[in-house]
């Protein structure tokens, strides 16, 4: 059982999750608590860096001293922001546009 002096907090969901580098030296937030269906085998290494690794191949079980860790974007509640500008530069857009024709089809 990981230790909870890591333990941070989803900038959009509240969660708890952890940052942890991958193998590709990315920072990758996963579940602060470790979860039977992850795909990842999460380790703190002798510098205190959480790290994780995919569980595939011929790797695909947890070897010492790893737990199962879960992405965290995956039970995200609030996923990362999806292009949101632009939606809400279509509606008003469209409502206009709604507007124009009725004006044009039924006015004077
Ligand atoms: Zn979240």
């Amino acid at each position: 059982m990981p230790s909870d002096h890591d333990v941070a907090r989803c900038d959009t969901c509240s969660a708890r999750i952890r940052w942890a580098m991958t193998a590709r030296g990315r920072r990758q937030p996963v579940n602060a608590d470790p979860d039977p269906d992850g795909n990842l085998a999460a380790r703190t290494d002798h510098l205190g860096v959480l790290r994780v690794r995919v569980l595939a191949g011929e790797r695909a079980r947890l070897e010492g001293g790893e737990w199962q860790a879960m992405p965290h974007v995956a039970t995200c509640a609030s996923p990362p922001p999806r292009p949101r500008a632009a939606q809400t530069a279509s509606r008003p857009g469209r409502r206009s546009a709604t507007v124009r024709y009725g004006t044009w089809r039924w006015g004077r």
